[in-house]
């Protein structure tokens, strides 16, 4: 997780990887800390906290070489000790991955005289360097990194060497291109508005970056060219504006992300049926939100193309020796597409001679590299580290795909979904959740339930309110309540409901009745008159606008995001950047 950036031209890095520090903290935000490279002399700054800490410390810097890092710690706790860059002589390193032999690799170096100030993983990187450095920083980077196991992305930079190495395998990194300035990030978006092109780096590669040029090499250190493309990431898309937090500004921009996915899905949709002819069965495959819309999708692909579907978070798949091959397909889902669990299950399945699908709002991300197909979900840049948007984005991709599954190319359905945006648009709007976010803040725990496709927002709903307000709870089916956590509820417990399914409205009204006899205090989240008639008076109800029956994913979440955003408000959280989480979990 983590994000680096590097910086190396004429301009003052400081301000440059401060810059794109902010811009990459999404990624983690325990620590943060950056090195500069002025007159042969390396400076380092780094503390615990947001990357703001570091700002009054960058005041004075002066350097036109500069890399630094915003970490979400593996090993060893945050700190300003454990915060990268970590040094070693005449070299500073930041690392974004999981050094998996570092203990070894640690007692070696200590065997030989090292001495260690952190508890990271990252710290034998900085040393591993320096014990090979006799004057060719590219050199030694390539014999430190043939004996690492694990995931890196790392920037070093040298006292004696006015450049820049960067070097990957299993962690994005990618290259900005400028005129007499280069630069080095984790992902595009860090480099907004700084460069127009930009080249993705692959694994085993090592980058000798100056301010006139990049050369790449491979682990033998012969160079290779890799393919220089426009950088896509947009400043403007990610200001706030005037929103007090990404989370409501994305929650708003949900309505686009089913608009502009719909608009991307023309681009694929051939080659997508071409990709499932032969297609007898389908796994789904994702990690949090990216599963919870898995189990919507699986649902789909029943429904639509009454083939057998079966979703399943990323990281279980993977260990299970999953029975795969011809006439199966696995659709990998995540935000970012270098989920490391879901970019590994995916590479399992095309090994194992499934069609593997991506479907990710990233084109240029690792996942796309391995899928044999990409639906593009077309949510635009998603700062806030729970998922809002990408989530309903990958409900829309999901929907489209099970209809090019069941060869259904147009009609009453198709029409359903392009009806959503206004009806998204509608629930971000109206919809009026605080009331609810008052006592589901205040509850000792707060369940959500539901049956069938709602029972899929339950988890989604459980699972946002848990990231951003801290507030305990599950997601539930409703048909279980009565099989275990009915003993939970009690007056101080929250149970929402999401009813939105008519046939299945009757029975979820039951476990409503068996709630509320317990004393629970009960939220009714349905877009069904019939139900809202019956109930509202008993509990609290919210409306949302009527839509399709297999489309209510789309508003229902809307409700639940919001809620959560109410309650994480309320209660004084961060939204945007929840305790102990990170977006683009890139480490297994
Ligand atoms: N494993 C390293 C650490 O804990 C890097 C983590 C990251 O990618 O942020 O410091």
């Amino acid at each position: 997780m983590c994000g680096i950036i590097g910086y190396i031209g004429n301009k003052n890095a400081a301000e440059i990887v401060y810059g794109g520090l902010k811009r990459l903290e999404y990624r983690g935000y325990d620590s943060a800390g950056a090195a500069f490279r002025a007159e042969g002399k390396i400076s380092v700054i780094k503390k615990e906290g947001k990357v703001e800490k570091l700002l009054p410390y960058l005041a004075g810097v002066r350097a036109t070489v500069g890399i630094g890092h915003t970490r979400w710690a593996t090993h060893g706790a945050p700190s300003d000790i454990n915060a990268h860059p970590h040094s070693s002589g005449c070299i500073s390193v930041v690392h974004n991955g999981i050094i998996e032999n570092y203990a070894e690799l640690k007692n070696l170096l200590i065997s030989e005289g090292v001495t260690f100030l952190s508890r990271t993983d990252s710290e034998v990187i900085a040393h591993l360097i320096n014990r090979f450095y006799s004057g060719d920083l590219v050199a030694a980077v390539a014999e430190a990194v043939k004996l690492l196991k694990g995931s890196y992305a790392l920037m070093v930079i040298c006292e004696r060497e006015n450049k820049i190495v960067a070097a990957r395998y299993k962690s994005p990194l990618i290259i900005g291109f400028g005129q007499g300035e280069n630069f080095c990030a984790s992902d595009e978006p860090a480099l907004a508005g700084k460069c127009e092109k930009i080249s993705v780096l692959e694994d085993g590669d090592i980058a000798e970056i100056t301010s006139d040029e990049v050369t790449i090499f491979n682990g033998e250190l012969q160079c290779v060219v890799r393919e220089v493309s426009p950088n896509l990431a947009v400043s403007s898309d990610l200001g706030l504006g005037d929103y007090p937090h990404y989370m409501l500004k994305e929650i708003g921009e949900v309505a686009g992300s089913v608009e502009y996915t719909l608009k991307a899905f023309g681009s694929v949709k051939v080659k997508l049926a071409a990709a499932f002819s032969g297609v007898t069965r389908v796994v789904l495959t994702g990690c949090g939100t990216a599963y919870h819309a898995a189990l919507i999708g699986r649902r789909y692909i029943e429904i639509f193309a009454k083939i057998p579907a079966e979703a399943e978070t990323a990281g279980e798949f993977r260990y299970k020796n999953p029975v795969l091959g011809e006439g199966c397909a696995v659709l990998a889902i995540s935000q970012s597409g270098e989920t490391a669990d879901t970019v590994e299950a995916a590479r399992l399945a095309k090994s194992s001679g499934a069609k593997v699908i991506a479907v990710t709002n990233c084109l240029r991300s690792e996942l796309t590299r391995v899928a044999d197909v990409v639906v593009p979900v077309a949510a635009g840049p998603e700062i806030c580290v729970a998922a809002t948007k990408s989530y309903t984005g990958q409900v829309a991709a999901l929907y489209l795909a099970a209809l090019t599954l069941a060869g259904v190319e147009g009609g009453g359905l198709w029409e359903e979904l392009e009806k959503m945006p206004a009806l998204c648009r509608e629930t971000a709007e109206n919809i009026d959740t605080s009331a609810l976010a008052r006592k589901c803040a205040r509850s000792r725990g707060t369940y959500f339930l539901g049956r069938d496709l709602d029972y899929a927002v339950a988890l989604e709903g459980s699972l946002k309110l848990k990231e951003v307000s801290y507030v305990p709870g599950e997601g539930y089916p409703a048909g279980e309540l009565k099989h275990g956590t009915l003993a939970l509820i009690d007056k101080r417990t929250v149970s929402v409901f999401i009813i939105t399914d008519g046939k299945l409205a009757g029975k979820c009204e039951n476990a409503v009745e068996q709630v509320l006899s317990r004393g629970g205090k009960v939220a009714v989240l349905t877009n069904l008159q019939d139900v809202k008639k019956r109930l509202k008076g008993l509990v609290t109800v919210i409306e949302l606008p009527a839509c399709g029956r297999l489309l209510s994913p789309l508003l229902s979440a809307v409700a639940v995001q919001k809620l959560a955003y109410d309650a994480a408000v309320i209660l004084s959280r961060d939204p945007d950047k929840p305790r102990n989480l990170a977006k683009s979990v890139t480490v297994e």
